[in-house]
């Protein structure tokens, strides 16, 4: 049985492979299946509805179970803003030094911000779709708060600024194994992995379950 991942991003199939290890499913990136790719724009007003876009396109046009997941940070000072815009908040141009400019952009935000208004969760929704149209999602959150300065080389996008009080750390200083113990994405990949079991463990079939 395979497992499509809708995404180009390699850190995420590293991450869902991981997640998938011990089942009997092969986890698979689209470019593998050398097919052109659905267009889909992410522009749904949650997490979970743009999660539950990409993996229904992917599973549709590709004919395999999908998973597909959606994230961002939500700042309370800031009415939960970037959220669903967390990767384009500085600028649609996917330009290189983008995770920068974000980062940039949130501190001048926060400015007269004083500490004790500073929290802040990372969300990630997951979605399972089928090439039926049915779908299982899961979401996990992280608790934290924004930092005055970027500290830490790990990670990518806000992670030098998202600062975890009693830790001491920002997620950028914390090693990849630390971080997705912990995460949005690691909470979320471990509330679908028993979704994943259920449903597509065994040879037998998607969806008796
Ligand atoms: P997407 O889920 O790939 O669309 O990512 C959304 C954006 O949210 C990313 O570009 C990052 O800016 C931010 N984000 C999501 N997860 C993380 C994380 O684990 N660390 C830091 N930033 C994140």
């Amino acid at each position: 049985m395979k497992l499509l991942v809708a995404s180009g991003n390699k850190k995420k199939l590293a991450e869902l492979q991981e997640l998938a290890q011990g089942l009997t499913v092969e986890v698979v990136s689209p470019a593998s299946l050398g097919k052109e790719l659905p267009e889909v724009e992410e522009d749904g007003a949650t997490f979970a509805a743009n999660a539950r876009k990409k993996a229904l396109a992917f599973a549709t046009a590709f004919g395999i179970p999908t998973i597909a997941d959606d994230s961002g940070l939500c700042v309370d000072a800031l009415g939960g803003a970037p959220g669903v815009y967390s990767a384009r908040y500085s600028g649609e141009e996917p330009v290189p030094d983008r995770d920068a400019r974000n980062n940039e952009k949130l501190l001048r935000a926060l400015r007269d911000v004083p500490a004790a208004l500073r929290g802040a969760s990372f969300h990630c929704a997951l979605c399972l779709a089928f090439p039926d149209g049915t779908t299982r999602e899961v979401e996990g959150r992280w608790p934290g708060q924004v930092a005055f300065s970027p500290r830490g080389a790990n990670g990518f996008g806000y992670d030098p600024l998202f600062l975890l009080p009693s830790q001491g750390k920002t997620s950028a200083e914390l090693s990849t194994e630390e971080k997705h113990r912990q995460s949005h994405r690691g909470r979320a990949m471990q509330a679908m992995r028993p979704v994943l079991e259920a449903l597509l463990g065994n040879e037998a079939g998607p969806h008796e379950a």
